[in-house]
């Protein structure tokens, strides 16, 4: 009991120290049995399975936002960093699920090809409540909170004028008011990634934004630039940081892509990220590409 309490103790003194491993234990243990209760495609084992990690993020309530690395093999240097992000919005159930069947992927095959870091739920909250909401526990939406210039008078402005004050829209009091909008900002300048893949629902489209051009089809989800919205991470990180963001937007909610589609996503994806994922790698592939065709 005293260890407890001087762990916890410790805990709130210095916040940004690395979890111990017992208490990360405990943590993740958590969270998975309240992912698995909450999503039908998403089986606690497995997601014990995975040995994700719990990152010193945490959601409005004090949820920790988890983190899956696979990095760097001894075998090969990695082409690029690929942040890759799910349950940005909490209604989306598809979008936390999916990032759980690709993680199991990578735990058998993870070759080295890329290093990757993975949020399978940025928004907690938002997923783990009783009705599940797209918004966090403070009701904003995520994906309006992030930075961009004049902050008030666009992105605040844009939920004010365009949306007429859409609830499910609301970007916040001001740009990452939010524990798990901030905690992302940081992260994406500690992990400094060559690519971030976000995936939603249920829109059913690739979207992109940031230098170089976005993959046209990723399974059957088609390219369709839907522009960027005020305080989107798209936005942000596209546009201002050009960091090339992927937007997949899965056609339901509700329900998965099947096992062939997930699958096919996914391969399109990672020969997207192989030819796209660095300037270099994109001169590399038009280079072979060319040499590849007839004459
Ligand atoms: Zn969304």
């Amino acid at each position: 009991m005293n260890k407890l309490i001087i762990t916890i103790t410790f805990l709130t003194l210095f916040p940004f120290l690395p979890v111990q491993a017992d208490e990360n234990q405990i943590l993740v243990e958590q969270e998975c049995k309240r992912i698995g209760d909450k999503l039908g495609s998403v089986n606690v084992n497995d997601c014990l399975a995975i040995n994700l990690v719990a990152t010193d993020g945490r959601s409005v309530k004090g949820a920790p936002i988890l983190l899956k690395e696979y990095p760097p093999l001894p075998s090969r240097s990695p082409l690029g960093k690929v942040l890759l992000i799910g349950g940005i919005h909490g209604d989306e159930y598809s979008s936390v699920s999916i990032i759980f069947k690709w993680m199991r992927i990578l735990d058998e095959y993870h070759s080295g090809l890329f290093h990757w870091n993975i949020i399978p739920l940025l928004n907690p909250d938002g997923l783990l409540r009783k009705d599940s909401q797209r918004m966090n526990e403070n009701d904003v939406d995520l994906n309006r909170n992030f930075p961009m210039e004049d902050w008030e008078n666009t992105a605040l402005k844009y939920w004010v004028d365009k949306t007429d004050k859409n609830p499910r829209r609301y970007p916040g009091k001001a740009a990452l008011s939010e524990p798990e909008s901030s905690w992302l900002a940081e992260y994406i300048n500690e992990f400094n990634p060559d690519v971030i893949v976000a995936v939603h629902a249920p829109h059913g489209i690739v979207d992109y934004d940031g230098p170089r051009n976005g993959p046209y089809k990723l399974g059957r989800l088609y390219l369709n630039l839907l522009g960027t919205y005020p305080g989107s991470l798209g936005n942000y990180a596209g546009i201002q940081r050009e960091i090339p963001v992927v937007t997949i937007e899965l056609p339901y909610a509700g329900i998965m892509p099947t096992r062939s589609e997930i699958s096919s996503i996914w391969r399109d994806m990672v020969k997207w990220l192989s030819e796209n994922i660095t300037e270099e790698a994109y001169i590399e592939s038009l280079d072979k590409n060319q040499v590849a065709a007839p004459s």
